[in-house]
């Protein structure tokens, strides 16, 4: 079995719904899991925000906008009464549930169930349309079976179990359509893998059931040398190891999202980046073999937060990191990067939720200087332990950029520098001449 999943981009028009319906009615038995229409998850986010403020009339004025984009898309998307009819209900249901809220009290768990609409909506007006063509499909509700524990990870044992029972509940059938982003967490309320997670869910669904592929299909023709929203020239990469996806995801790659290559590395099952619009192009293939040599790709994140710890303690002393680290794994805040000397120790964050409560413990160590918006810029490639002259490049590209931190030799795989957020772009491009030979 394989897992197909599709983004917002891909089913986000009636016509790129059509194609998508081309690419998955074949023999092959598969479980596609789409993501909400491109937009729906903005828009739902905008409304939720609005019911927060209690700014209601605007919340109906957005959700009547987004009603009448759906309106247009079913009549676009069927071409009988019957599956006319399919989507018009399932619009009405969904619009009426989004539209109960701006009568009633809004919390979190409302907001959740809000932004849940959008891959409810769109599995089942592409379900309905694949049954006005006969074809034959199976929806599998994501509420069934995806949830996440109280850490936010995905609770593998309930997802593989359940699972199992949905399929067997539909033996012999080949074509299963799911909600990626959504899941339920501990309490059974609904909630989601963060944005960009219907990636993940592809993943997570594919280890669940030991999948032969996983296949990611989206708006470009594979992992890129470079990010394509900021740099003229980029080329895809036609292969990958699991562990340099990984970094390039969770450094700002926003192909896929951040974690979702973990699930699919713990069952070593291939991961393949397609390309809705060019299916033909053979995109990247992501698997357990390092391949190539040298710089393959960069990616950065911005939003990093810098934390210096200096201390005369640290001398000559030993424990000392022990101490700073269990403070933030006390607040389960991930650390990025550090970088020691004998006096200071400097370590990166994503996740400031409990930076207060960090910074009044590790106080004690000694004296704390915070910066915030950094941004840390991950190059990817295999670089050999007895190989020379990679890391000159890449600082030799950056020559103009002040550097904050660097981080090399943590693994082959990869050079991390941290620069102020304001100079990313100009990083990404400089490397992009400088070690691409491509445009900035
Ligand atoms: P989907 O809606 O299909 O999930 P996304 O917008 O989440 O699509 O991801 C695809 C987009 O990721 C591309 O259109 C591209 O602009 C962006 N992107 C950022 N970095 C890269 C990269 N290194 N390679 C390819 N695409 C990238
Ligand atoms: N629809 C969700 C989002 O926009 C999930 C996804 O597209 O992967 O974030
Ligand atoms: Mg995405």
């Amino acid at each position: 079995m394989k897992i197909l999943k599709f983004g917002g981009t891909s089913v986000g028009s009636p016509e790129r719904m059509m194609e998508v319906r081309k690419l998955v009615v074949n023999e092959e038995p598969k479980i596609v899991v789409l993501s909400a229409i491109a937009g729906t998850t903005n828009s739902l986010v905008e409304i939720a925000q609005c019911l927060y403020k209690k700014e209601n009339k605007q919340a109906n004025l957005l959700i009547g906008e987004l009603e009448s984009k759906y309106q247009s898309f079913i009549k676009e998307l069927y071409d009988t009464e019957t599956g006319l009819n399919k989507g018009s209900e399932v619009i009405n249901n969904h619009f009426g549930f989004i539209r109960s809220f701006t009568q009633d009290s809004f919390t979190i768990h409302e907001e959740k169930a809000i932004l849940a609409q959008g891959e409810l909506i769109s599995t089942a007006l592409f379900h309905f349309s694949l049954e006005e063509k006969g074809m034959a499909s199976t929806l599998l509700p994501a509420l069934n079976f995806m949830r996440i524990d109280e850490y936010g990870e995905p609770d593998m044992a309930y997802i593989t179990g359940n699972l199992k029972t949905e399929l067997e509940k539909h033996s012999g059938e080949i074509l299963f359509i799911t909600q990626g982003y959504i899941c339920r967490n501990p309490f059974g309320e609904i909630d989601n893998l963060r944005r960009g997670g219907s990636d993940y869910t592809a993943s997570i669904v594919g280890a669940a059931i030991h999948a032969s592929e996983i296949q990611i299909w989206t708006d470009i023709d594979g992992m890129h040398n470079n990010d394509p929203r900021f740099v003229e020239e980029t080329h895809p990469i036609s292969e990958l190891s699991f562990d340099e996806a990984a970094e390039l995801a969770y450094f700002g790659a926003k192909i896929l999202h951040p974690s979702s290559i973990r699930p699919a590395k713990d069952k070593n099952i291939p991961v393949r980046l397609l390309n809705t619009m060019k299916p033909e192009a053979a995109g990247t293939l992501i698997g357990p073999n390092i391949s190539g040599s040298g710089i393959k790709a960069i990616a950065a994140k911005e939003g990093i937060t810098a934390v210096k710890i200096k201390s005369g303690r640290m001398l000559m002393a030993y424990g000392f990191l022990r101490q700073i680290f269990e403070v933030f794994e006390h607040y389960r805040t991930p650390i990025d990067m550090i970088a020691t000397s004998e006096v200071a120790v400097s370590l990166t964050i994503d996740d400031t939720t409990h930076l207060d409560e960090i910074v009044q413990e590790i106080e004690k160590y000694g004296t704390v200087e915070i910066d915030r918006d950094q941004a840390i810029v991950c190059i990817v490639g295999n670089f050999g332990m007895d190989e020379s002259g990679h890391a000159l490049k890449v600082f030799d590209a950056l020559k103009d950029i002040p550097i904050r931190m660097i981080s090399y030799g943590g693994s082959r795989y990869n050079v991390s520098v941290l620069i102020n957020q304001q100079y990313k772009n100009k990083a990404l491009k400089a490397i992009n001449v400088g070690l691409f030979n491509k445009k900035g």
